[in-house]
């Protein structure tokens, strides 16, 4: 996006769901149209636009989109609810598969952003060390699976692939923090950082688009336990099992992932 965006211009914007604007659509577009975007950015599910107003564009996909880049003669997709158009005819549309939040935030006002302003760091920043993931976990005491899927703790880390996270060390969706060893959060931490590096390099799952329509390729074959109820666990055979872990689903493998009781 940044080759593609960075510098441009942009001539008109369309959004048909204003619902998931914070903002008037009218008051959205005299804040964006006629400025350019200097860079794009990116931390957990959102997407900054840096305008060289100062102003910034949010855009989170909630449980996805496709956001894709078109060329003055390129056919557009048959569904979208927002179109970006550049001055040199370029642009992309974003096609929403549930709900997205579309936010213009002036200068200086991203820190306080009701969701942008509290967003934890990424598994994917050198700041994030085995250390300060230790810090982060410090004297909490709920359920680790909680803790990694809140955005203020850590960006990044949904629930597709937070399956195999926890697998990789070995430790059941429900353990409470202080149980933890430090063998456990050791692997957890190395853990989040492969499976997320491993996707990005794949281009993200494969019911997933990159900003040219091109399929992501991490699938079935890469997920060791996640998604597969009934399959045998790679690591001992016993059959996977779907559970409910509050609002989430979680599978495990039930030899591998114990629920140990507090120390
Ligand atoms: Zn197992």
């Amino acid at each position: 996006m940044n080759e593609e965006i960075s510098g441009k211009k942009v001539s008109s914007v369309e959004v048909s769901n204003p619902k998931c604007l914070n903002v008037s659509l009218e008051s959205f577009r005299q804040n964006i149209i006629g400025k350019a975007v200097t860079s794009i950015e990116s931390l957990g599910k959102w997407l900054f636009f840096k305008l060289d107003s100062g102003g910034t564009v949010l855009f989170n996909p909630g449980m996805g989109a496709d956001v894709i880049h078109f060329k003055e003669s390129s056919k557009l997709p048959a569904k979208y609810q927002v179109k970006f158009s550049f001055d040199d005819g370029t642009g992309f549309t974003i096609r929403v598969w549930w709900f997205c939040y579309l936010h213009f935030v002036p200068r200086n006002k991203l820190g306080e952003h009701k969701r942008v302003g509290k967003l934890g760091i990424s598994p994917l920043e050198k700041s994030f060390t085995l250390d300060y993931f230790k810090r982060l976990l410090g004297k909490k005491k709920g359920n680790i699976k909680s803790f990694m899927l809140d955005q203020k703790n850590i960006a990044g880390i949904g629930n597709v692939y937070i399956q195999d996270m926890l697998f990789n060390a070995k430790v059941h969706p429900k353990r409470k923090i202080p149980t933890l060893t430090e063998e456990e959060v050791c692997t957890l931490h190395q853990s989040m950082k492969s499976v997320l590096t491993k996707s990005v390099e794949l281009g993200g799952l494969e019911y997933e688009k990159d900003f040219y329509g091109h399929k992501g390729g991490y699938g079935a074959a890469h997920f060791k336990i996640g998604y597969k109820p009934g399959k045998p666990c790679p690591r001992c055979n016993t059959l996977i099992e779907k559970i409910k872990t509050g609002s989430t689903s979680s599978f495990i493998c039930p030899k591998c992932q114990t629920l140990k009781t507090l120390q």
